[in-house]
């Protein structure tokens, strides 16, 4: 079986970085548009306090709004590299950095927004970052990445992960992501597995898998799409391309803590009815939360054109069903999963009719004032995840 190769050894703090290394808020990311500081909450969950205070940061420091990402983190963009220092110091009073670089890339984990107390989400995510954080670490490549999915039922099939913590009919599972292995976990062995199959990993060698895993389906990596609305333990407003004002966060902490989602969702622990404030998006028919895009043009120096304008342009036009990508580049940052994609180019808009942003276009060079109509028939015969069947299927390729 082939394993992930072994990252290397983290540059410097604070000297931006562009490639092979997921920005965070030790080590941020130089952008078109400043430096992206990406803060990576314990648990994926923010208490008021922590959301009113990013808020400010966000304010004082960055463009005066936060994103949120696939993986659950928040970032905010536009940060002058004069800022950060200050910006750290305010992260750190709110119990929101790690100890060093090489730690916090480690501390990669994406946890259910659906965990209920005593499901033992919160207690393993715990065990799981202090784990990571122990001397002993496995080194591992910067995409490297667990999921703590043990709620009710998995969620978090569709978002990336090396390693998965996960509950089936019978208890805890540790699963590898793309390979089949499983192992049977308890509450008090799962993270111990899980660290086994990393240090696994990392090894880069043929030796057997670690004691107590065994050959197994692999999972599918489709799940249904939740929508805004109620979920269990709160309430779930979602935003256009996963952005919000600095001010409409600090407002939304008003209502209970928050736990964020790899769906741009939050969900507002306890509540039981929609936050009314400017910039959620609150009905799950509303057509902005069929369309995905990157910062594009505005935001990022690799962009050939704008993503958002045109994305808000032709929510409209994208079925209920269906899902839109517009993306800045090949890349494809936005959404890693086949869709109907528009790829910005110098030349004008590609079109993947079911793809991803690298796929082979269907239609090259299109005006933005023709998108529509050769949007129309887009979602004949594509499928998306949004209309991907439920979890628990049959084996899927790897990333
Ligand atoms: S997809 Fe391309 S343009 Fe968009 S954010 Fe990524 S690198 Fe930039």
């Amino acid at each position: 079986m082939r394993k992930p190769s072994a990252t290397p050894a983290p540059p410097p703090a604070a000297t931006p970085t562009i490639h092979g290394w997921c920005p965070g808020a030790l080590r941020p990311m130089a952008s078109g548009d400043g430096w992206i500081v990406r803060v990576r909450p314990h648990a994926g969950r923010l208490t008021r306090v922590q959301a009113a205070g990013i808020a400010r940061l966000a304010a004082a420091h960055g463009q005066g709004a936060v994103e949120l990402t696939r993986r659950a983190n928040l970032q905010l963009r536009g940060v002058a590299p004069a800022s950060h220092p200050a910006l750290l110091a305010g992260l750190r009073a709110l119990d929101l950095v790690d100890a060093d670089a090489a730690a916090e890339q480690r501390r990669n984990i994406v946890v259910t927004p659906f965990w209920e107390p005593g499901d033992a989400t919160l207690a393993l995510a715990a065990a799981l970052a202090q784990a990571l954080a122990a001397p002993d670490a496995p080194a591992l490549p910067a995409k490297f990445g667990f999921a703590v999915d043990c709620g009710a039922a998995p969620v978090l099939r569709a978002t990336p992960a090396t390693i998965r913590i996960e509950r089936d009919a019978r208890g805890l599972v540790v699963r590898a992501d793309a390979m089949p292995l499983l192992a049977r976990a308890t509450p008090h062995d799962a993270v111990a597995r899980a660290m086994a199959l990393a240090h696994w990993f990392a090894g880069g060698d043929q030796a057997a898998p670690p004691p107590g895993f065994h050959p197994a389906p692999l999972a599918c990596r489709t799940a249904p799409r939740p929508q805004p609305g109620p979920a269990p333990g709160g309430w779930l407003v979602a935003t256009a391309f996963g952005q919000l004002q600095a001010e409409t966060l600090a407002r939304l902490a008003e209502h209970g803590d928050l736990r964020l989602t790899p769906w741009r969702m939050l969900l507002v622990e306890g509540a039981r009815s929609a936050p009314a404030l400017p910039g959620l998006l609150t009905d799950p028919a509303d057509p902005l939360l069929r369309v995905v895009a990157c910062s594009g043009i505005e935001g990022c120096r690799q962009a050939a054109g704008p993503t958002r304008p045109l994305a808000r342009a032709l929510a409209g036009f994208v079925p209920a069903h269906g899902l839109l990508h517009v993306s800045g580049c090949r890349k494809g940052c936005a959404h890693a999963e086949p869709s109907v994609t528009l790829v910005a180019t110098r030349a004008g808009y590609d079109l993947v009719r079911h793809g991803k942003a690298g796929s082979a276009p269907d239609r090259q060079a299109l005006r933005a004032d023709e998108l529509a109509a050769h949007l129309a028939h887009a979602w004949d015969t594509a499928t998306t995840t949004q209309d991907a069947p439920p979890h628990e299927a049959t084996a899927s390729p790897p990333l």
